[in-house]
Formats: structure tokens, sequence, C-alpha cells
């Protein structure tokens, strides 16, 4: 169930502020607030979906696509497209997801650590 007070929701009715890197019809990405790398950016759906089980499973095939091309215009908007960038999704419980709205991390700007720690 779609928690509609949820802080993307909130960034995306535009009642919170976001440092924008990029917004199309489909998706919107913004800075981290907290980021873990030199550039640490977060690509969201505009559409309602907890996670990537309720966008795999119910959302349409041009949100799935623009949100797919959206990833790859931002990581050449941030300039990370040729040195090469982590892009990652929590999901769940045990995915560590904090933000009930789906969203994407993309991590880049230098050399990135181990891709999983416990
Ligand atoms: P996750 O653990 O994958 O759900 O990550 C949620 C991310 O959202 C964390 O990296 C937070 O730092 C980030 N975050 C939380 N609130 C905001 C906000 N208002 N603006 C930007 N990033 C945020």
């Amino acid at each position: 169930m779609y928690d509609k007070n949820n802080i993307f929701a909130k960034i995306l009715r535009g009642e919170i502020p976001c440092d924008k890197i990029y917004e199309d019809k489909f998706a919107l990405a913004f800075k981290d607030i907290n980021p873990q790398a030199k550039i640490h950016v977060l690509v969201i759906p505009k559409g309602a979906y907890v996670d990537m089980n309720d966008f795999a499973a119910n959302a349409k095939s041009d949100e799935i696509e623009g949100l797919i091309r959206a990833l790859g215009k931002v990581a050449d908007i941030l300039g990370v497209s040729t040195t090469g960038y982590r892009y990652l999704g929590n999901n769940g419980r045990d995915g560590g997801q904090e933000v009930p709205h789906l969203h994407f991390h993309i991590f880049g700007g230098e050399k990135l650590g181990r891709m999983i720690h416990k």
C-alpha cells in the first residue's frame, strides 16, 4: 500500500524542496541529502510505486521505459557515463529501503568500494 505522505511523494508534489538534476514526464532526479559518494543522486518515477515489485507488476510500459531512459540521461548529465558509476535500488526490509517510493541511487565521481556491505 503506497503511503502518499512519504518524503519523495512530498518532493514530487513540490511540498518539500529538492536539489533537482533532471525532470521529465516520467522521472525526477535530485541530489541525495546525505551523500555516500562524491556524486550521489536519486532517480524516482513520478508514479506512485512503493518498490520494484510494485513497479514491475503495475507500471505501464511507457513509465518503465521512461524511468530507465531517465537513468541513462542522468548519468550523462552527471558526467559519469564515461567514468563509470553504480546504480543501486534498496528494496524492502532486507534491502534496507527507508523511503517507500521506488528510487534508484546513482553513485559516482570516484572509485567505489565493494558491491555489498553487511
Ligand atoms: P533508501 O535507504 O534506499 O530508502 O534511501 C533513501 C535515501 O533518501 C537516503 O539515501 C536518504 O539520504 C535520502 N533522502 C531522504 N530524504 C531526502 C530528501 N528530503 N532529499 C534528498 N534525499 C533524501
